[in-house]
């Protein structure tokens, strides 16, 4: 069986900056991604903060372009769901639903999924008015009612490009004060059609078809109350995408991977980049800096 220098688990932003290094370093490699290239960026509407973009440029965009870079260095990019690491000696076995792979290094990039809030109604809607994705879905409640829960960067942001489709999007938040970035947060203020509804939770999301209302409880008073709305867009933070790890790399208390400041984790030849490393700041600008440094990195190990 072929013997890749690399395989790259992961094609958000950290898995192809990962590739375009180690493809222009002539390694011999091979980047999986279960779905399209690109990551949450795929996702997003506009990334704002990604310098060499004065007017920003939309997430799809940029997505695409970093693969078309990654493609020009001839990135071989293949479509797998990993299902297990392993290591043998010096070897890593990477298990996917179609095909083994084998290399002496690994970069995991994969990322992260949103987390979810386990209350009734949440999978049952999910897809029929609950949604964690507002580029997808967003355009479905033109002039309708939406509640947006959370109060972090993704809610606050999300909101924001919701409120240029919808009548109305309430943001429910379980404190009085938002985690998202200030520049955010005013802007979020400043929208008329969003309006926060503080110090509340969601016990549960109700609907017959769809949904048709959101329940609320103050966290002040304890009252319930119900709010009447088409959709609930879900933004409660982020899970790594580890399970095909089976616990073999050390990750802090959330289960975001450990790695130093080359991208290493504590397994020799295997290195953690973008959103599923433990880090301080989830980022474009952060995730590819990551995979660069793991694809450099590994020339040595390799070395
Ligand atoms: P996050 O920063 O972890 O925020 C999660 C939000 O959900 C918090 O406001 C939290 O409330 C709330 N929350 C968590 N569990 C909850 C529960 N069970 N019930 C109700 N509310 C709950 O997650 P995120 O907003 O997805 O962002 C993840 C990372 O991506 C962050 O590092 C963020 O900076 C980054 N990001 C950046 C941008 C950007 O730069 N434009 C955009 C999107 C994401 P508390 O505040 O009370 O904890």
């Amino acid at each position: 069986m072929e013997l890749y220098d690399t395989v790259i688990i992961g094609g958000g932003p950290a898995g192809l900056s990962a590739g375009i290094y180690a493809a222009r370093a002539q390694l011999k490699l091979v980047l999986l991604e279960k779905l399209a290239p690109g990551g949450q960026i795929a996702v997003t509407e506009l990334v704002e903060n990604y310098p060499g973009f004065p007017d920003g440029v939309m997430g799809a965009e940029l997505a695409s372009q970093m693969e078309a870079q990654a493609r020009k260095f001839a990135l071989p990019i293949e479509s797998a769901e990993v299902r297990s690491v392993t290591v043998e000696g010096d070897i890593k076995i990477v298990k996917t639903d179609k095909a083994e792979y084998r290399a002496r290094t690994l970069i995991v990039a994969s990322g992260t999924n949103p987390r979810r809030l386990g209350i009734p109604g949440e999978m049952k809607y999910l897809g029929r008015g609950v949604s964690t994705c507002a580029t997808c879905d967003a355009p479905l409640y033109r002039g309708r009612t939406v509640a947006v829960v959370g109060g972090g960067d993704s809610a606050i942001q999300e909101a924001l490009f919701i409120a240029k489709f919808v009548d109305k999007c309430y943001v429910i938040h379980r404190r009085d004060e938002l985690r998202a970035q200030k520049i955010l947060q005013d802007r979020a203020l400043a929208e008329p059609k969003i309006e926060f509804v503080w110090n509340s939770t969601v016990p549960r999301i109700v609907g017959d078809e769809g949904v048709t209302e959101v329940r609320v409880t103050n966290k002040l008073t304890g009252d319930e109350s119900g709010l009447t709305v088409d959709g609930v867009f879900i933004f409660v933070g982020l899970l790594p995408n580890i399970d095909f790890l089976d616990g073999m790399i050390e990750a802090d208390e959330k289960g975001f991977l450990l790695a130093d400041q080359n991208m290493e984790t504590n397994i020799p030849g295997i290195y953690a980049a973008g959103d599923v490393r433990s880090k301080i700041l989830r980022q474009v600008a952060t995730a590819v800096s990551d995979g660069a440094t793991a694809a450099f990195d590994l020339e040595k190990h390799l070395d």
